[in-house]
């Protein structure tokens, strides 16, 4: 076979939107219904044509990977998970947020509990898969370590165990999104919003366009982590103190240490805060979002890094959000509108200590009904040098602070290092 015959061979694919294959007894999704049972499944499980009732596939942006396994021939497409013990170690919810289709659009409240909820369907064969999963524990970090060390943080066998390590229960949820929802949020119609997504991703998912029926999407976006210190039931206890950080994905800081922004130790002090209030009655929760480098990428922001660092008059925090303008098109693409999802999906109602400085963050929360007291910047002894620029240039911005804000003459005197020095 030429080269040309085996594509054209390889690519007869009967896309869903193919008329023989908008099959009529596909489970109904009714998104907001207060019976799991009556709100029903999603199927996004490829192998299920005639049961499939979303547009996309589980695992985020793994999807890609479980591709390659396959062409490979090291996967069977056709592999159903065997969901024996999986089931959640703490059930989180139902809370009365679950039963209204606009307070929660990105995310499947019932997807951490499809083994009991939808245990019979699965029975009966429909492959029903989890998009939540819930499991424990023990973080061992260096600045936890150093908190104990210093007085800050003491052991208490319970939230710290003797040796220092901090117990938490931690939950996974890939994205899911009910479309109507997510285009009432972003202030557009579901139409526009469908057309939107199926031409910026090059044309992934056909049935965007054609099958309007489908209203329910798994993107191929990172998924979301919510580390939770404490009782997960006392997240939804508007009584019981919640120190809270909803915290950006950064790996260059956040892994590696990196010392031009202050990621990592923003959110290492978040941990501390929220095992303290655990320590003392309350409960802390960390929610990380995989949006790594305002949500533009890793090669966008070291490209802007450059930018900063050979701009006349070296890296000032007056430049700051221009250079990131220049390179990527806009100053930030994460929009935070979605965001509270996951903490409308833990029940929270009231925020007493927010760990954030992000004006975004803070009004979407609010926006979304939730209560925040206290807002909690980050403290300047924790600030890298190097990272002086973007915490200034932020403060000026508007970002929340309860020190000094500078003014454009002292911004161009916060300067950030030089390549190579
Ligand atoms: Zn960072």
């Amino acid at each position: 076979m030429s080269e040309k015959q085996e594509f054209k061979k390889a690519n007869h694919v009967v896309l869903t939107s193919h008329i023989n294959h908008v099959f009529e007894n596909i489970p109904v999704v009714n998104w907001g219904e207060k019976d799991p049972k009556k709100r029903g499944p999603i199927i996004a499980t490829v192998s299920d044509e005639e049961t499939r009732n979303a547009i996309g596939t589980h695992s985020g942006s793994y999807t890609v990977y479980r591709a390659l396994s396959i062409a490979k021939g090291e996967y069977d497409k056709d592999h159903r998970p065997d969901l024996f013990n999986t089931h959640a170690t703490t059930t989180i919810g139902p809370h009365e947020s679950w039963y209204d289709p606009e307070k929660i659009v990105s995310l499947d409240p019932w997807g951490g509990e499809v083994q009991s909820v939808f245990k019979d369907e699965i029975e009966k064969g429909l492959n029903v898969k989890p998009t939540i999963a819930v499991t424990q524990a023990r973080l061992q970090l260096p600045e936890i370590y150093e908190a104990i060390e210093k007085g800050r943080l003491k052991p208490d066998g319970k939230v710290i165990t003797e040796n220092g390590d901090i117990n938490v229960t931690k939950v996974a949820l890939e994205p899911v999104w009910y479309l109507p929802g997510i285009a009432k949020r972003l202030n557009t119609s579901e139409g526009e919003l469908r057309k939107i997504l199926f031409k910026e991703t090059g044309g992934m998912f056909p049935e965007l366009v054609t099958r309007p029926d489908l209203k329910v999407l798994l993107p191929p976006i990172g998924s979301t982590t919510a580390y939770i210190f404490g009782n997960p039931d006392d997240l939804a206890n508007t009584n019981v103190e919640l120190s809270c950080r909803v915290h950006d994905e950064c790996n260059g800081s956040d892994v590696f240490g990196s010392d031009i922004c202050t990621c990592r130790p923003y959110l290492t002090y978040g941990i501390e805060h929220a095992a303290k209030t655990a320590q003392n009655g309350g409960v802390g929760l960390i929610v990380y979002f995989r949006k790594e480098g305002r949500a533009l990428g890793e090669v966008t922001k070291f490209l802007v890094y450059n930018a900063r660092k050979r701009q006349e008059g070296g890296d000032s925090a007056a430049n700051y959000f221009k250079r990131t303008e220049c390179v990527a098109g806009v100053e930030d693409a994460r929009f935070q509108e979605l965001m509270p999802d996951v903490l409308q999906y833990l029940g929270v109602k009231k925020i007493h200590n927010l760990h954030s400085m992000s004006n975004m963050k803070y009004d979407a929360i609010t926006g979304s009904g939730i209560e925040v007291v206290n807002r909690i910047s980050i403290p300047p002894e924790l600030i890298p040098a190097d990272a002086q620029v973007e915490i200034e240039a932020k403060k000026a911005a508007g970002y929340f602070t309860d020190g000094e804000v500078k003014d454009e003459g002292s911004l161009k005197n916060v300067q950030g290092r030089k390549l190579d020095e």
